[in-house]
């Protein structure tokens, strides 16, 4: 018995013989290898990629200041303003103008470390910092520049009175000479002077000069107090005679404490960001 024959025997099984070879005989040519069908393999999910997103900050980098050279000191040792930039008025704010007083000097260092990494502090003002008025002073530790004259009394206010500690004429000293440069280059609406240690916020002159005080005291620790009109002071030169905000800013020391330097200091930031932004 032929295949044929034995396949014609069972009707089903050729048609299942036809079927697979006309199959084979269309799907691949004569001869060639059945390729197995190759499903490509499925890809682990993995998120789209994101275009980098740059967001424009008020970065303190975009904000660095600008440290200036506002004159020199009698030795010869410039006396330097820190200016952040802006453009909604000025306040200019110092320490150190009493050499013996280095605790001012330390917090405007920290104000200036605050400022360049809060530029928003600024309040869109143009803030000028002095840290070391009196640059002599404070390396010799004396109240006095280095012609023993108090700075803070040789200013052109209508009190100024001469002597040999107040200066022969106002200005005759070239780091209040310095500062009458600041204020004639940045004409501040506002001026703090940070002192040691008569502990009180000191205003001079007009009105909003004592409204500012009593805003600054809600936030800091220390109280409002009227201390006198001093000759020549700066006080009275920018408060009196120039009709700005002026405010004495007398801390309750003159040297920064050693174990809580950093949490005394800060204590006081709050007060001077206010008079940045009111004053
Ligand atoms: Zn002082």
């Amino acid at each position: 018995m032929t295949a044929f024959h034995r396949l014609s025997s069972r009707p089903w099984a050729l048609m299942v013989a036809l079927l697979a070879a006309l199959f084979l005989g269309c799907a691949a040519p004569e001869g060639a290898p059945l390729e197995p069908i190759v499903r490509p393999q499925a890809r682990p999910y993995r998120p789209p990629v994101p275009r980098e997103v740059v967001v424009v900050v008020h970065s303190a980098a975009a904000e660095a200041p600008a440290t200036v050279e506002l004159g020199l000191s009698v030795r010869g040792r410039p006396i330097e303003g820190i200016v952040f930039e802006g453009t909604g008025g000025c306040v200019l704010i110092l320490g150190g103008i009493h050499g013996d007083e280095p605790v001012g000097s330390a917090l405007i260092e920290r104000l200036a470390e605050h400022l360049r990494t809060h530029a928003a502090d600024c309040a869109g003002k143009r803030v000028v910092l002095i840290p070391r008025a009196n640059p002599d002073g404070l390396a010799a530790g004396t109240r006095w520049n280095a012609r023993a004259v108090d700075v803070n009394r040789n200013f052109p206010a209508g009190n100024f009175t001469p002597n040999s500690r107040h200066g022969r004429t106002a200005l005759c000293e070239p780091e209040s000479r310095a500062l009458v440069v600041a204020i004639a280059r940045y004409r501040p609406s506002c001026i703090v002077s940070v002192h040691g240690p008569l502990r009180g916020i000191d205003p001079d002159g007009r009105a909003a000069s004592w409204a500012l005080a009593a805003e600054m005291a809600a936030l800091s620790p220390l109280p409002l107090k009227d201390l006198a009109a001093l000759p020549g002071s700066l006080g009275s030169y920018a408060g009196n005679t120039l009709g700005l905000k002026m405010i004495t800013y007398e801390l309750d020391r003159k040297d920064p404490p050693a174990w809580n330097r950093s949490s005394y200091l800060e204590s006081h930031l709050a007060a001077l960001l206010l008079a940045i932004s009111n004053g």
